[in-house]
């Protein structure tokens, strides 16, 4: 079987090289790619990367100390850092990595315009292909027989900043009328995110509104707009394709960990594909995928939920809120809360053998109580 991966973000790249490391060959359609928002990676998800990629991130990421959060009326410090990086960069860094220790077992392909995903699907059903669709939120891909299902409509302006001073420290702060993240890019740069529930271009009055963040700006300018609401596709999976990343699921910012999310997703997907390989129901596997992604994806809308009830009342901010509770009207929703998980993830420590096992029923010790 032949691997068809299309999409060229860190998922698309990420599963690639697992998948090469467990010895498939890979194809990848990629087309012309948008801009990507700096991301900040928390120590586990940038190890997790490193690790994965035998790769040092040093040289194209910037590492701070602090985390500070003023969320509703709470400060808290962490001495928890993280790391800055760009996306573009860091897609880049990891397409050449592939290239350089791959070549023999990787190919990709261009293609312009909108792909027509299904049309792809027919053409090459005959021919023992597995696609994986890692085409990203603004998948450029015509695809009736999706749904997706979002819940909100909000959005993140990004500017990038010249810091007053040197900072180790990454600020998270609301006010009423919306969020903001700062995170030092450089010692005297940054990274600005303002997450706002409708657009707005005042964004002098809103970063005025701010205790801490407004402090430690000395000039901005705008660089992207993000769609940046949760959502989910329907199906996520069919006869002899996937999806994953942020095709499949996207994250409300707020979480902080979209690339770790998506790096689980390529570990997992890896996974599901050896393990149909060697002979488990593909049913079985690919529930065990769409029910995991769907039971993440309800834990973190509820997490969510939580911050943004605490933080804002205004009425633009409720209609977020209840568009966040719609999710418990989703028909999946029970079932992924309830579904029995029967495999585990295992081999994720060599990285070269990764599938799902069946769970061993746990033996009863001789004086165990029921
Ligand atoms: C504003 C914002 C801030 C974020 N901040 C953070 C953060 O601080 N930390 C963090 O961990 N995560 C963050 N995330 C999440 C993170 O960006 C994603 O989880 C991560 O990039 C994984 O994305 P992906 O590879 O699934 O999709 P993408 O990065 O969107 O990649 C999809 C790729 O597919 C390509 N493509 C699209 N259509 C086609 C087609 N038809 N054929 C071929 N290729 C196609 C696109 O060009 C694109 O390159 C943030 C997200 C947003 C929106």
């Amino acid at each position: 079987m032949k691997i068809l991966i299309v999409g060229q973000g860190i998922s698309a790249l990420t599963c690639a090289k697992l998948l090469l490391l467990n010895g498939w060959q890979v194809q990848i359609m990629s087309t012309s790619s948008y801009s990507k928002p700096t991301l900040v990676l928390n120590p586990m998800t940038y190890n997790l990367l490193q690790n994965i990629w035998s790769i040092d991130l040093t040289a194209i990421s910037y590492q701070f100390s602090r985390r500070k959060v003023l969320w509703a009326e709470d400060l808290i410090t962490h001495d928890n850092g993280g790391y800055t990086i760009e996306g573009d960069t860091l897609q880049k860094y990891l397409m050449q990595n592939l290239h350089s220790f791959h070549h023999k077992d990787i190919s990709t392909q261009k293609h312009q315009g909108k792909l027509d995903f299904n049309h792809l699907l027919k053409t090459r059903a005959n021919k023992n292909f597995w696609f994986i669709n890692a085409s990203g939120r603004e998948k450029k891909t015509s695809n009736n027989t999706h749904t997706t299902n979002s819940y909100g409509n909000r959005l993140i302006v990004s500017f990038n900043v010249k810091l007053r001073k040197e900072s180790e420290t990454c600020w998270t702060e609301t006010t009423k009328n919306a969020w903001f993240f700062l995170a030092p890019s450089t010692k005297k740069t940054g990274v600005l995110q303002i997450m706002l529930p409708k657009p707005n271009s005042n964004f002098k009055e809103l970063i005025e509104e701010t205790i801490f963040i407004k402090d430690q700006i000395e000039s901005y300018y705008i660089t992207a707009k993000f769609k940046a609401f949760p959502q989910i596709s329907f199906p996520l999976y069919g006869k002899n394709w996937s999806s994953l990343g942020e095709a499949a699921m996207c994250f409300d910012p707020l979480c902080g960990d979209g690339t770790g999310y998506a790096i689980k997703e390529a570990l997992l997907t890896t996974a599901i594909i050896s393990s149909i390989a060697k002979g488990i129901p593909f049913e079985d596997c690919l529930n065990h995928y769409k029910y995991r992604l769907c039971k993440t994806f309800i834990v973190h809308i509820q997490n969510s939920l939580e911050y943004y009830m605490k933080a804002f009342t205004s009425s633009i901010w409720q209609l977020e809120i209840q568009s966040m509770k719609k999710i418990i009207h989703h028909p999946e929703y029970h079932k992924a809360i309830n579904y029995n998980f029967n495999y585990t993830l295992v081999g994720n420590q060599d990285l070269k053998q990764i599938e799902i096992s069946k769970n061993t029923p746990l033996t009863k010790k001789k004086n165990d109580k029921l």
